[in-house]
């Protein structure tokens, strides 16, 4: 199927989407801007009468709460980021409840950390409520819980990674990403002039970040960067990505209606499991494995586990059991996995064959066994 059938076919049938939109669109220099949100809100209502569940990714808190503030001089420090924060949510949400409330429709606040997906358990506690929300009808409105969200380990970092982590959650079929450009361009627009839009990106994993959007400089800021690394994710789950200029009216019903705009980004077409998107995506990482030519060569052609044999270098301070990403010795990303051994056990048995790690009974043959191993993941 061509990428045209494609997205056709997905935004007919999708029965779930998770549509991210990002402050520079939510905002203008004095606050919120309504115009934008009341026309958002008007798209999204028209989708939900189309009986598609949505799930609404929603920045703009701080912007929302640095406009209530104006004369504070504290705010761009972290604490003042948070604080204002904690203003701007419930401005934001009270927004969000009285447009949806005048469409008939009941909107709900969600605040998550990383943290909160990363157990197991609160992650399953997290989706039962939003299955229950989505069966009521209700729009779940998401955004990082900024108050206590604010070291690395505990952050989703922006809210693009937040959106695509929800995909795995909700089981959405379609990711959208509503942003102040237009799409992606075909080329670093700091190097080469009148680059254009690519309307659609056949295979996500094959783009040189580094080279078309100026690499990891622009995490945090919402760059394209994490825009694209949370359309990947998105295309391991199976699920594609729609990235459209958010500010342009009614742009999710132009879309919907078969108008062509932004970018679409495809997906792979055999999505791998939820449990190992959950491993990969939503712990931390605690360490490195740095594997030879012959195992990154073995690990990518599929379905293999990592085996001592092909370990070269450990770095970190990892248990058995937890998340190390797994790498070539030029720093290439292989994928993520869980470790069978602590990182001095690794270590010591690192280089050592089968038959040899028979004969000192070693208590697993593998060192990352290819079920708890994501091939293509960048953690
Ligand atoms: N949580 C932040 C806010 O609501 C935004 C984070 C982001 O845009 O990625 O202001």
């Amino acid at each position: 199927m061509d990428w045209q059938a494609e997205k056709q076919a997905v935004m007919q049938q999708a029965r779930c989407i998770v549509v991210k939109v990002g402050s520079a669109v939510l905002t203008n220099e004095h606050g919120l801007d309504l115009h934008v949100i009341k026309n958002l809100v008007k798209q999204l209502a028209y989708l939900h009468s189309k009986d598609l569940n949505v799930v609404l990714v929603s920045s703009g808190a701080v912007a929302a709460g640095r406009a209530v503030l104006r004369e504070e001089s504290s705010i761009n420090a972290v604490p003042g980021k948070q604080a204002a924060s904690a203003i701007g949510q419930s401005r934001l949400m009270h927004t969000y409840d009285q447009l949806f409330d005048a469409h008939g429709i009941i909107s709900a606040q969600i605040l998550l950390t990383r943290d909160d997906l990363s157990n197991r358990q609160r992650f399953l506690n997290a989706r039962n409520t939003f299955s229950q929300l989505l069966s009521w009808g209700v729009i779940p409105v998401i955004n990082e819980n900024d108050t206590v969200a604010v070291q690395e380990l505990l952050k989703f970092g922006d809210n693009d990674t937040l959106g695509s982590l929800l995909l795995n959650l909700v089981e959405a079929d379609l990711f959208i990403n509503l942003t102040t450009v237009g799409g992606v361009l075909g080329a670093n627009p700091e190097k080469t002039a009148g680059a254009t839009i690519m309307p659609c990106v056949e295979d996500v994993h094959a783009l040189d970040l580094d080279e078309l959007c100026g690499g990891k400089t622009s995490v945090g800021t919402g760059g394209m960067y994490s825009k694209l690394m949370s359309a990947r994710r998105a295309s391991q789950l199976g699920v594609p990505t729609l990235i459209l200029p958010g500010k342009a009216k009614d742009v999710l019903i132009r879309a919907f209606e078969g108008e062509e705009m932004g970018t679409w980004i495809r997906a792979n077409v055999r999505g791998i499991s939820r449990r190992k998107f959950w491993m990969a995506y939503n712990q931390n990482v605690y360490g490195e494995v740095t594997v030879d030519e012959g195992a990154a060569r073995a690990l990518r052609s599929g379905g293999k586990s990592l085996l001592p044999a092909g370990v070269i270098a450990v770095e970190g301070d990892f248990m058995a059991g937890d998340l190390v990403r797994v790498v070539t010795a030029d720093g290439d990303a292989v994928g993520a996995g869980l470790s069978n051994y602590s990182a001095r056990e690794l270590q010591a048995i690192m280089g050592r064959k089968l038959s040899d790690l028979m004969e000192t009974n070693e208590p697993y043959f593998e060192a990352i066994h290819c079920d708890n191993l994501l091939i293509g993941a960048v953690v």
